[in-house]
């Protein structure tokens, strides 16, 4: 099954510029990531915005996916 909270979008490092790449999931996480040059980065979902979409398209996928079942019968 397709998971969206596995697909990934890049943030940019506050302190080098440089863009890194994190996965949805951390973003509705909020989890606290590492650039390589040792910056921290506290990923911030505003509103669970990103938590109701991940479950919002995994809703319409899952749907998705069951359409397709019915209509390999
Ligand atoms: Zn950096």
């Amino acid at each position: 099954m397709i998971d969206i909270s596995k697909q990934t979008v890049e943030v940019d490092c506050p302190d080098c510029k440089r863009p890194i790449t994190v996965s949805i999931k951390k973003v509705a996480d909020e989890a606290l990531v590492k650039c390589t040059c040792g910056q921290g980065i506290q990923l911030k979902d505003s509103n669970s915005s990103n938590k109701k979409a991940i479950r919002e398209i995994n809703k319409s996928l899952k749907n998705l996916e069951n359409t397709i079942k019915k209509f390999g019968k």
